[in-house]
């Protein structure tokens, strides 16, 4: 047994949401899959300052909860699922929760997110919050005259250490290769900032602190007859390896780019399936945040709206 919809929607992160308040007030009665981690990303941040509206700042899961209540109360159904199966071959398309739970609709928006790298080192959940981020721009603030570490080497990595230089003391770039990956000009940018001291052929071993983030053990070219064990005193650990978009579930379902994130026609969030729209982190590489895949969420209701119109 399927339980039909004219409007499905995958992920409650900003994206999920906003696109179910839109779609909900367009009469489109939507269905809500509401993944592992209802809410997305923001469940684990702590103060969200950023977000417009909220002049003192929220917490990050209440935002979430204010977002999930407010496309409630338009008459959007939450289904709680993982989705592990999508056909989207036909003009109806059809979705399969690991749960055996089965849905079709004539119009889906995928919002899945992405989630950030990382290391992988236990002491990166241990400090979660006291001091490791994967988000400068949410968490930067918190830094301000402070010591921190971003490691990375590719273009976030590089964004986010300039990003922190105005706000931090002093900023460290931990490198794992002896050479950055990030575009020349922001290559540029980061060398000609005296406080960010780049640590190249550099990988971290653990971190310590009584309470909260203390340090980072690290490692000079590792493996080598240079090999250097050392600790630096810090506050702040920021990772900037890259995001993993949400869509091995999508792989043969929507064209994906390189990178394994929903390819969309901007600036229209249509899929290259007709009636699949992507929204949110998972067809956006670039700006990743709550606010900007916020907006965009309501962007592919209305194009799920139009599409809707058109077939009728
Ligand atoms: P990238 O994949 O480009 O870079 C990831 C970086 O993290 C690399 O330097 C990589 O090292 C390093 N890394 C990966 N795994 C580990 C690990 N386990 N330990 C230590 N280091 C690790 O990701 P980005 O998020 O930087 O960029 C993604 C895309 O978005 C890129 O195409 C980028 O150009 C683009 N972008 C553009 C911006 C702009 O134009 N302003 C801003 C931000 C992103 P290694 O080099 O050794 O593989």
């Amino acid at each position: 047994m399927s339980q039909h919809t004219k409007c499905l929607i995958i992920g409650t992160g900003p994206a999920g949401y906003t696109a179910a308040i839109y779609a909900s007030r367009a009469a489109l009665s939507p269905i809500v899959i509401e993944g592992p981690q209802p809410g997305g990303q923001l469940i684990t941040t702590t103060e969200v300052e950023n977000f417009p509206g909220y002049v003192d700042g929220v917490q990050g899961p209440k935002l979430m909860e204010d977002l999930r209540a407010q496309a409630l109360r338009f008459g959007a159904t939450i289904v709680p699922g993982f989705v592990s199966k999508a056909d989207f071959g036909g003009k109806v398309k059809k979705v399969t929760l690991a749960s055996g739970e089965e849905f079709t609709a004539d119009a889906v928006i995928i919002c899945t997110g992405a989630a950030a790298r990382y290391l992988g080192l236990p002491d990166e959940q241990k400090y979660m919050g006291l001091g490791v981020s994967a988000c400068a721009t949410c968490d930067g603030f918190f830094y301000r005259g402070r010591t921190v570490a971003v490691v990375g080497g590719g273009d976030t990595a590089c964004e986010e250490a300039l990003y922190l230089s105005n706000l931090a003391r002093k900023v460290y770039l931990i490198v794992r290769k002896d050479y950055l990956r990030a575009s020349k000009v922001m290559q540029q940018r980061v060398r000609e900032k005296e406080n960010i001291e780049i640590l190249f052929s550099t990988v971290t071993m653990g971190l310590f602190g009584e309470e909260v983030l203390e340090g980072a053990h690290l490692a000079a070219h590792k493996g080598t007859d240079n090999e250097n064990f050392y600790d630096i005193a810090i506050d702040g650990f920021f990772l900037a390896i890259g995001h993993q978009p949400n869509t091995e579930v999508f792989l043969n379902a929507v064209e994906l780019d390189e990178n394994g994130y929903i390819k969309v026609a901007h600036p229209s969030t249509a899929t290259n399936v007709a009636g699949v729209f992507a929204a949110g982190d998972v067809a956006d590489p670039h700006y990743q945040q709550a606010i900007s895949a916020a907006g965009m969420g309501c962007r592919a209701a209305l194009d799920a709206e139009r599409y809707l119109m058109e077939q009728a």
